[in-house]
This record gives structure tokens, C-alpha cells and sequence, in this order.
């Protein structure tokens, strides 16, 4: 496994690689949802690329970045157990040089659910896969479900910009009551850990209900909050019930939607969805 830090590294290492590449971007505290895009990614492609950088331009000024968190030892002994071939970890002048100024925006789909939430977050993670696919040239770009409105805007992006690139998304991977793995997990203390299990509870009454025959959106939404209100570490941020393609919110749902929330858990915030669908 290469583990590589500059730019010219990389290049000089991608200039002899041969077959196909696909690649992996992460932030890194690496857990099985990031593993099960390795090992899709290491199932289709004779090489296997991942990238490890915590974004600063994705996050805003209250957030998280200081505290996010890293754990490069422990990400490089789990990279190394998948046979990955080449590991990224750039420096942050690496990727934004002083002076920088050139940014990516998806203008519409980064209006929605976490765009809206967080001004910036979508611009920084556009610009940063736009620079990620430039570096890497890959054919094949790994994404979860669980982070959904980005995997949307990737795919927009790629179609718009003309990449050669297939985009695929991969399921969420949970813990065993239904949690969506993350690495902000790791922040919860244990009363805030049993807490967090009610994003899913909350998704899976709304899915239940969809199955059930409730079509109309609003009451879909007050289900899952009426859910959330109930937990006391929790607060809801937002729920949503959207095209899964515009990210639009609908007034009913007619064969499928993306049904998404942000719930804040002590000071954590969690993110989850989930795809009501026409069985
Ligand atoms: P992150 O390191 O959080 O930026 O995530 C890197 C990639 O892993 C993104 O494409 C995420 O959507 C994906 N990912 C994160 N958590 C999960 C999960 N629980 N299941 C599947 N994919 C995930």
C-alpha cells in the first residue's frame, strides 16, 4: 500500500498504475460504513484508491472541525488489511495553497436539507471531490446512501462537468440497533449513544406508515417529529420528504421519496435517511 501525501506523489504514482481505479474519499475515523465502499470499490477495480482529508472549507465557523475526529493509525492498519493500493492524506496547503480561490457550486440541489442547514458545507464538498476526481482520474467514485443530498449533488456534478466516471452509491451500513455508523458517533457519551437510536426508530415509523398506505407528506413529517420529540437528549434540526432526485419537498408521495432528518444529540449532530418505496 503507497501511502502518499503531495500532489506530485500521487500523479507520479497514478503515471504507472495500470487497470482500472476506483476511488474512495473520506475524512477518515474509518468504520465499516467507509469499509463497505472499499470493498465494493476492491470487487470492481484492479486498483483501489482512498483518500483521507477533514475538508476545512466544508465546515463553518461554529462547527466541528478542530474536533473532528482523526485517527490515521488505526485508518492505515484497516486500509492495509483491504488491500488498498494507494492512500492520499493531504496536507491542508496541499489542497487549497494560499491564494486559493476557486470553488464548485451544485446551485440548486445545494439549497436543500444539510445545505441549508450548514451555508458552505455543499460548495466545500463539491470543490473538494472536483479537485479529488481531477487528481485521481478515477473510473469508478464510491459514495454512501447515508450521506444522500451529496451523493446527489456528486452524481449532478459529474454529469455536469462531463466526467468519466460511474458514481456509485453504496446502502447504509448500521450498527446492529439500527444506528447509521459515523464517525461523529464517537462524540456520544453512552445515555447520548442509547438516545441517538431514535433517528432510526423515527424512519422506520415514517417507512411503516408509508407501507401502511400514508402517502401525505406533512403527516409523515409530524410522525417522525412526534417520534423524535419524545427523546429527551434529542432535538430535531429538520425532517424532510423529498423527490429523491430534485431534493424538492413533496405534498404526497406517490411511488418513491428520500426522507431525510438531522437531529442534534447533546451536541452532536446526526444525520440519517431513509427511501420510502413502493414494495
Ligand atoms: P465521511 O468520512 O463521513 O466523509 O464519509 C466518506 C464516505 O463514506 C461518504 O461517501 C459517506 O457517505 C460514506 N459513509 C459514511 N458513513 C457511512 C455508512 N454508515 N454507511 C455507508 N456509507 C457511509
Amino acid at each position: 500500500m503507497n501511502i502518499l501525501t503531495s500532489l506530485s506523489e500521487l500523479r507520479a504514482n497514478l503515471k504507472y498504475m495500470s487497470g482500472s481505479l476506483g476511488l474512495v474519499p473520506t475524512m477518515g475515523s474509518l468504520h465499516e460504513g467507509h469499509l463497505s465502499l472499499v470493498k465494493a470499490a476492491r470487487m470492481q477495480n484492479d486498483n483501489v484508491a482512498v483518500s483521507i482529508f477533514v475538508n476545512p472549507i466544508q465546515f463553518g465557523p461554529e462547527e466541528d472541525l478542530d474536533i473532528y475526529p482523526r485517527n490515521h493509525d488505526n485508518d492505515l492498519d484497516i486500509l492495509q488489511s483491504e488491500k488498498v493500493d494507494i492512500v492520499w492524506i493531504p496536507d491542508v496547503k496541499e489542497m487549497y495553497p494560499d491564494g486559493y480561490q476557486t470553488y464548485v457550486t451544485v446551485e440548486k440541489l445545494s439549497r436543500y436539507l444539510e445545505g441549508a442547514r450548514r451555508p458552505g458545507h455543499m460548495r466545500g464538498v463539491a470543490t473538494i471531490v472536483t479537485k479529488l476526481l481531477i487528481a485521481f482520474a478515477p473510473d469508478r467514485l464510491y459514495l454512501g446512501q447515508k450521506d444522500a443530498q451529496q451523493s446527489c449533488i456528486i452524481k449532478r456534478l459529474v454529469a455536469d462537468l462531463g466526467f468519466a466516471i460511474d458514481v456509485l452509491i453504496c446502502p447504509t451500513v448500521r450498527d446492529i440497533d439500527g444506528l447509521a455508523l459515523s464517525s461523529r458517533n464517537s462524540r456520544l457519551n453512552p445515555d447520548e449513544r442509547k438516545a441517538a437510536i431514535v433517528l432510526y426508530k423515527s424512519l422506520s415509523e415514517a417507512q411503516t406508515a408509508f407501507a401502511n398506505g400514508e402517502t401525505d407528506a406533512s403527516r409523515l413529517r409530524t410522525l417522525i417529529t412526534d417520534v423524535i420529540r419524545i427523546e429527551k437528549f434529542a432535538k430535531l434540526l429538520y425532517v424532510s420528504v423529498s423527490d429523491i432526485n430534485s431534493l424538492k419537498e413533496l405534498h404526497y408521495v406517490s411511488d418513491r421519496a428520500l426522507c431525510s432528518i438531522a437531529v442534534k444529540i447533546g451536541s452532536v449532530v446526526l444525520i440519517d435517511n431513509i427511501v420510502l418505496e413502493d414494495s
